[in-house]
């Protein structure tokens, strides 16, 4: 059982010198047989987990990870949170998510170090500037609260900024006052501590090696800890969705592809907002630390390898110089990279599948950090009531079909 988080939790645990916290979470083996199980424990699927618990007492599911919980995107993105899509059914989707980071700290009983500072996506184009104009008015009608700036503004709320950079000057930008981060770990672990305070299982190191099927229907599936039984299985795994949907026995239209971001040398504060050039391919922020968060756009090509190319690195950095030159003098510290599941259409699929009782929530592509607590709360309702208002525009037939929810501008390079 784990002890809830209190000050006064704090003020107990210091006088017996720390004896009395419980595990955050527990490692149990599988049982035989669960109501659920979700594949992947990242930010998406742990989220999953705990709204079918919290919102419809849905508590004998295990959540089966086969590395370790939160090592997946979850554990390896660059946290920047918005809600400033253009289509309707992704800022509501968004917004949702972006509302209720506001208080999962509150709600989870973790610190998940939400930290609203703004973010700013960089007009360098006239083409952007009409672009983030209409999205600023769609986000309007959508009652997601965005404004464009100008170019003076855009200085005014990040000085380090050269808005007269030779090749792309900024020309203004979209403006998302109560965007901005969250600490990626805290997330999955504040997650997960609630979903075993529910009974749930999160069993890690257990590889999901084939979905098992009678009659069209799932049974369950096999694993690297052998076979566990369900009702109804989630495939919440990202870069590797297509790998389980062929295990399930049908196809997905994504596409894996390495995403990578690097830290600089931490240095003293100097940007308190989230900054996105789209144009240029490259973003940055400083984290708690100090370091220069910096990330850009994916490889160009597919790939399972969790780390990115070379020439990405030095392109991306080329390019920020330009509207940062402060950051050519830093040093690199870390980089890294995540495999992300990328959709023609570059909204994400949250939907029922061809098989009975089997879920898929993935397409996140390069921007799913900051849906984790929305698509978790759409994910459960659809996998509890079968639909869900949150996710009907998401599912898979849609490319069949041919309604794309386009959001290339948004989300094409972009975070
Ligand atoms: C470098 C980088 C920067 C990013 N920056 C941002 C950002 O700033 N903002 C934003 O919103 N998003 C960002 N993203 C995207 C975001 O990280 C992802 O969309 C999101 O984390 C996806 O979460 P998830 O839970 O779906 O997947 P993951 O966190 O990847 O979790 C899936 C889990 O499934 C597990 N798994 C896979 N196969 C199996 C199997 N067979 N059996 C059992 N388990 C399995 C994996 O080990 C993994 O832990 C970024 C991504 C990267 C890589």
């Amino acid at each position: 059982m784990t002890r809830r988080y209190s000050a006064f939790a704090i003020a107990r645990e210091a006088l017996r010198e720390h004896t009395g916290w419980g595990r955050a979470w527990a490692k149990r083996p599988p049982k035989d047989r669960y109501d659920v199980v979700i594949v992947g424990a990242g930010g998406h699927g742990l989220a999953t987990a705990y709204y079918l618990g919290k919102n419809f007492g849905i508590t004998n599911v295990a959540i089966v990870e086969k590395g370790w919980l939160g090592g997946g995107n979850t554990g390896r993105n660059t946290t920047i949170i918005r809600s400033n899509y253009l289509q309707d059914p992704s800022a509501a989707i968004y917004e949702k998510a972006r509302s209720l980071y506001e208080t999962l700290s509150q709600d989870l009983n973790y610190n998940v170090m939400f930290s609203p500072r703004g973010v700013m996506m960089l007009a360098q184009t006239h083409h952007e500037v009409r672009g983030y104009q209409r999205t600023a008015h769609a986000n309007a009608l959508q009652g997601v609260r965005t404004e464009w700036i100008g170019p003076e503004r855009v200085k005014e709320l990040c000085p380090i900024m050269n808005i007269h950079g030779p090749r792309y000057p900024v020309l203004g930008a979209l403006w998302q006052a109560r965007g901005g981060t969250a600490r990626h770990d805290a997330v999955a672990w504040g997650y997960a501590r609630a979903c075993t305070e529910m009974g749930m299982d999160i069993v890690q190191k257990c590889e999901v090696t084939g979905v098992r099927t009678e009659g069209g229907k799932v049974v369950g599936v096999d694993t690297t800890q052998g076979a566990i039984g369900c009702d109804r299985l989630g495939i919440v795994v990202a870069g590797h969705s297509s790998v389980l949907a062929e295990q399930a026995g049908f196809r997905l239209p994504l596409e894996s592809v390495p995403l990578q971001a690097l830290v600089s040398e931490p240095i003293k504060p100097c940007m308190d907002v989230v900054v996105m050039a789209n144009t240029v391919h490259g973003y940055m922020s400083q984290s708690d630390k100090g370091e220069m968060v910096i990330g850009g756009g994916t490889d160009g090509y597919n790939g399972y390898t969790q780390r990115g190319s070379f020439q990405h690195i030095e392109e991306t950095l080329r390019a920020l110089v330009e509207t940062f030159p402060m950051i050519s003098r830093l040093k690199m510290l870390r980089q890294w990279g995540g495999i992300v599941d990328v959709t023609g259409d570059r909204s994400p699929i949250l939907s029922k599948t061809p098989v009975d009782g089997v879920f898929v929530n993935c397409g996140w592509g390069t921007g799913g950090f900051k849906a984790i607590p929305g698509s978790g709360w759409g994910m459960a309702e659809l996998m509890a009531k079968g639909h869900s208002p949150l996710t009907e525009a998401f599912g898979m037939e849609r490319f069949r079909e041919g309604r794309f929810i386009d959001e290339s501008v948004a989300a094409g390079v972009a975070h």
